[in-house]
């Protein structure tokens, strides 16, 4: 007999001489000692302590000018704390009062460790459901939860998912610029840092230069548009021409092909601002420069266009940036309309749903592109990994690139080597929150401008 069948053996009578016991103490009416244990210490907690949630907080922070909202749940074990990424930066003030006046008073009492049913308790506890105030809300709370169970197991939360499939996440840069030439410029800085996915867009490079058609949204005038001029709209208001951005984007990708060649992977976001026929036309001139995604080719509003649009081109596509609920990538995604799930993990409610859209997604051979902008905390940023590291069908993931001051507040922090995305092995989510540092820059209620207009100030939807 082995070593290990002689400790099984072992095992199994002083389970069995334990069961005797309790069965003999219970004829002769004593109590039964292992019994009261196991109500105070369920199975499922594997003999950790039984433990409460004692208090939601909210921390806000804007250290590079985006709002970032993180809710930190509190509780009864000392020292024990999760937190989650909350960051709905447009309406952040919103989400605060959301966290401190509901959340709060749902949560005080309740078991931390059962994360799918305070999940589902609060997703439908306001009984209206979908909005991303809430949304937002609930994935900090979820968000905050897989962090205390993976403290609690000692383990990373990739490791709860299922453990990892990669041994990092392949991410793409962000290559910008005012002209295609400068766009194949930034290319190549990208190519000369490991990167072997890029995203190009031309035009406004940050999210408040809207002057210039918004990120990727090239195709302005020099002058004043025609509604400035008439002293229609708001001064901050961006002008776009959709026909000059319909134009400019297959004479970027030639420039870019042509100067970078074929070893790099390009992708193109459409940002949703243009009409389905207009994209369709576009989207044909792109096939030959083989994209490996044109991200969110219609507006919400024009969903009922995909399956035309899946059928007059052969581009990939990403989408589901502006989706709120789980329900919304069921069809398009079993109708195979698009290629990447793109999903803004905040804006969905958390790692749960988006755990199982994932899974979704293997089966009908879709992979996931989790958004990852700048108005996502490193917190958000790290739980998006974690995903991507544990799901078999991970597609690439939005590169991200952190500020002194943000690392400052958030240590453990995912960092960025050769184009792949690494989270560190800190049990949980991996990241902390120095509140102090965090209150040096508070929130603030000048959102980006998402206010962008046609040459006569007709709104485009973003
Ligand atoms: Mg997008």
């Amino acid at each position: 007999m082995n070593k290990e069948e002689g400790s099984f053996s072992s095992d199994r009578r002083n389970f069995m001489k334990r069961v005797t016991t309790g069965s003999a103490a219970a004829l002769i009416g004593l109590p039964l000692i292992e019994s009261a244990e196991k109500q105070v210490s369920p199975a499922y907690s594997k003999g950790l302590p039984p433990l409460k949630i004692k208090n939601i907080k909210v921390i806000s922070t804007a250290p590079d000018g985006l709002n970032l909202i993180v809710v930190k749940v509190e509780t009864s074990e000392p020292g024990l704390y999760g937190l989650g990424c909350a960051t709905f930066t447009q309406r952040a003030f919103t989400v605060i009062t959301a966290i401190e006046k509901y959340m709060n008073e749902f949560c005080v009492g309740r078991d931390p460790d059962n994360i799918e049913d305070m999940w589902q308790a609060f997703y439908v506890s306001s009984y209206w459901r979908n909005g991303p105030v809430l949304n937002n809300a609930l994935c900090g709370l979820d968000q905050a939860l897989w962090d205390i169970k993976g403290k609690r197991a000692n383990m990373p939360v990739y490791q709860l998912l299922g453990g990892k499939c990669r041994f990092a996440v392949e991410c793409y840069g962000h290559a910008s610029g005012p002209t295609p030439e400068e766009v194949a410029d930034s290319v190549q800085k990208f190519m000369a840092a490991g990167f072997r996915n890029v995203r190009i867009q031309q035009g406004g490079t940050t999210l408040m230069n809207f002057q210039h058609g918004g990120y990727g949204g090239a195709g302005s005038t020099a002058g004043q548009p025609d509604y400035a001029k008439a002293g229609f709209g708001m001064p901050a208001d961006t002008f776009m021409d959709d026909q000059a951005y319909l134009r400019s984007v297959p004479v970027m990708f030639d420039i870019v092909r042509k100067r970078c060649g074929e070893e790099i992977e390009i992708l193109h976001d459409i940002h949703e601002r243009c009409q389905p026929m207009d994209v369709i036309n576009m989207c044909r001139k792109l096939e030959q420069y083989r994209p490996l995604f044109i991200e969110d080719p219609l507006s919400p509003e024009n969903t009922h266009w995909w399956k035309q649009m899946r059928e007059s081109t052969t581009v990939p596509f990403a989408m589901g940036e502006l989706f709120n609920n789980v329900n919304e990538f069921i069809q398009p995604m079993v109708n195979h309309y698009f290629d990447y799930i793109r999903i803004h993990v905040s804006q969905i409610g958390g790692i749960t749903p988006a755990m199982k859209i994932a899974r979704l997604g293997e089966w009908l051979n879709i992979k996931t592109a989790w958004h990852g902008p700048g108005d996502v905390s490193p917190v958000g940023h790290a739980a998006n990994a974690h995903i991507d590291l544990a799901v078999w069908n991970f597609g690439i993931q939005e590169a991200v690139s952190f500020s002194e001051k943000t690392l400052a507040i958030f240590p453990g922090s995912p960092t960025m080597k050769n184009g792949y995305m690494h989270v560190n092995e800190a049990p949980g989510l991996g990241v902390d929150l120095n509140e102090k540092e965090a209150a040096k820059f508070p929130i603030n209620n000048k959102a980006p401008g998402w206010t962008v207009r046609k040459k006569d100030g007709t709104i485009i939807r973003p």
